[in-house]
């Protein structure tokens, strides 16, 4: 059965696909419900969200998405990525900066901006 036990690759491409698309907006989601399924289908993945399933509600500008767990916290990873790169002055994360050898040291107003960002999605992502 496909859905949840799609592989991890597919799942974020098909995300990538529909943001490109428009069928998925671009949104940094901080208000959510979640709860069992409801046979409704998911909006990455498109394979129905089941009683045994956790879904998770996400209250979009002009609609409400459906997503599995996994689909959702892979789908929020696009979303902060793209935000990140259209970002006016994308915050650098320390640890990312070993393959980057024109970084200036001297510029230290990185700082106070080290603090992982999407650091919420890690209890996630340790469940699925
Ligand atoms: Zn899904």
């Amino acid at each position: 059965m496909p859905g949840p036990s799609t592989p991890e690759p597919v799942i974020r491409l098909l995300a990538r696909k529909r943001i490109a698309t428009g069928t998925l907006p671009v949104l940094r989601v901080s208000d959510l419900d979640a709860g069992y399924g409801g046979g409704d289908p998911c909006c990455v993945c498109d394979e129905q969200i089941n009683a045994l399933q956790v879904q998770y509600d996400v209250q979009a500008p002009h609609r409400r998405l459906r997503f599995h767990i996994k689909c959702f916290a892979l789908w929020q990873l696009e979303c902060a990525r793209l935000i990140e790169a259209s970002g006016a002055s994308p915050p650098r994360d320390p640890r990312a900066t070993d393959d980057d050898g024109s970084m200036d040291p001297s510029n230290g107003s990185g700082g106070s901006l080290a603090r992982p960002r999407v650091n919420w999605l890690g209890p996630a992502f340790r469940a699925l």
